[in-house]
This record gives structure tokens, C-alpha cells and sequence, in this order.
């Protein structure tokens, strides 16, 4: 098992840093799977050894080999999150099939939250992505296939409908690709954990949200990228949904 969790580890430090080249890519339209990286400032080609994920950035100082621009601790942190979250996967969920569907998962929704909190969208491709790794999970892995299927597609429903009549009552004020993120992490969820976590995300966000308001720092009318709070609620719910419903449950006696 502990070599598991460590191959688990590794293989999220791996995935992180191709996250990296996606977060940055995908928005310029840029391919993300051929082309080398290079260094943002300077242009110039990694070499093999600056691409080592995590240690590079240690070994140069967060600095550019060539230029000695400075390099976001996004990228380490990432690698080194990944990790972190594969690890606990194998560590909660076992290292079957389900817990590679939801490293898969993990890292979609990852790479929605860093694109919507840049540039306040979320492309179409992860949520087809996402709604599709819910289907592969679905086949894989059901009990009693209607049973089953209803319930995910209850999840789909409310938290897709739920957020686009929340859409239509601000007037706008939620991104359509919110909808569709939701639509298929609700899917993927199913119904109750899937609109557990929509729920907890706004909790987030509100907590985030209140103090710059109230300090005057932020104002009402800022757009606020939700899918980084979806995606830690996501997160949460996935690893210790159980655990937080059982006790959740015992708070109230039942
Ligand atoms: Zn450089």
C-alpha cells in the first residue's frame, strides 16, 4: 500500500506539471501536448534538467536560468499539490479503477479553477471532459444500473438547473460555464454529494468574499471566478464526504 500511495504521488507530480502547461496554454489557444516549454520572459527552450517538476524551480531559486526573471511558485506548487491530492486518492480510495477515474477528475476541475480565477471562464472542452469521465466512472462502477443513473442524473439536473436559474434571477451574474462545470460535476457526483458540494462552495466564497467587501476592498459588482471554490469544495467532498456527512448526521443525533 505505501508504495502505491508513493507511485500515486509521483505519478501527481507528473500530472501536475502537464496541468502547468494546459493552465497556460489553453487560454492562448495554444496546443499543450506538442511544442516545448520555454521561459516566459526570455523565450528561451527548457533544457531536460529545468523541466524536472518541483526540484528545478528549488535548484534555480524560482528564477529563470537565463534571465533571471522570476518563475510563479504556481508551478511547484501545483506539482507538488497534485502530488499531494494523488496520494491521499490512493490513501482514502484504494488503488482501483475508481481512484484513477477520480485523479482524472481531480485534475480537470484543478485546471478549470486556475483558468476561471485568470481569465473568468471556463472552456467547454474540460466540462465535456469531466462529464464524460462521469460516464466511463457510471459504466464502471454501478450497483443497480437505474437506481444508479437517476441518481446521477438528479445530481446533473439540480446542479445544472439550480445554477442557471441562479443565472437567469441575477440577470447573468453566473458564467454559462459555470452551468455547464456544475452540470457535469453534478453528474459525476451524483445527487446528494454533487449539490453538497455546489452548496459548500458558495459557503466559500462567501466567506472569502465578506471581509474584502465589508473592508471596502472589493465591491459587489466584481466579478468573482467561482470555480476555484467549486473545485475546493469538489475536492473535500470526493476525499471526506463521508466522513463530514457521518459526522454532519451525529451533530444532529440521527
Ligand atoms: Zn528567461
Amino acid at each position: 500500500m505505501k508504495l502505491f500511495i508513493l507511485l500515486y504521488g509521483i505519478a501527481g507530480i507528473l500530472t501536475g506539471s502537464f496541468l502547468n502547461v494546459c493552465i497556460l496554454r489553453i487560454p492562448e489557444g495554444r496546443s499543450f501536448i506538442s511544442g516545448r516549454s520555454a521561459c516566459p520572459v526570455c523565450g528561451r527552450t527548457l533544457r531536460a534538467l529545468e523541466l524536472v517538476p518541483v526540484l528545478s524551480w528549488l535548484f534555480l531559486g524560482g528564477k529563470c536560468r537565463w534571465c533571471r526573471a522570476n518563475i510563479s511558485i504556481q508551478y511547484p506548487a501545483v506539482e507538488l499539490g497534485m502530488g499531494i491530492l494523488f496520494s491521499l486518492i490512493c490513501f482514502f480510495r484504494g488503488t482501483g479503477f475508481r481512484s484513477v477515474i477520480l485523479c482524472a477528475f481531480f485534475s480537470l476541475i484543478i485546471t478549470a479553477a486556475f483558468i476561471d480565477g485568470r481569465h473568468f471562464y471556463i472552456p467547454d472542452g474540460l466540462s465535456l471532459l469531466v462529464l464524460i469521465l462521469g460516464i466511463v466512472g457510471f459504466f464502471a462502477d454501478h450497483g443497480r444500473f437505474w437506481p444508479e443513473f437517476l441518481r446521477r442524473m438528479a445530481g446533473l439536473v439540480i446542479c445544472g438547473g439550480g445554477l442557471w436559474l441562479l443565472r437567469i434571477l441575477t440577470g447573468g451574474g453566473i458564467g454559462l460555464g459555470d452551468v455547464k462545470m456544475m452540470a457535469a460535476c453534478g453528474f459525476f457526483l451524483g445527487w446528494p454529494h454533487g449539490f453538497c458540494a455546489m452548496a459548500a462552495g458558495y459557503v466559500l466564497a462567501s466567506v472569502f468574499c465578506l471581509p474584502l467587501l465589508l473592508s471596502g476592498r472589493a465591491d459587489p459588482k466584481d466579478r468573482l471566478p467561482m470555480m476555484p471554490f467549486f473545485t475546493a469544495a469538489l475536492i473535500t467532498t470526493v476525499l471526506f464526504g463521508n466522513e463530514l456527512g457521518q459526522w454532519y448526521m451525529g451533530l444532529w443525533g440521527l
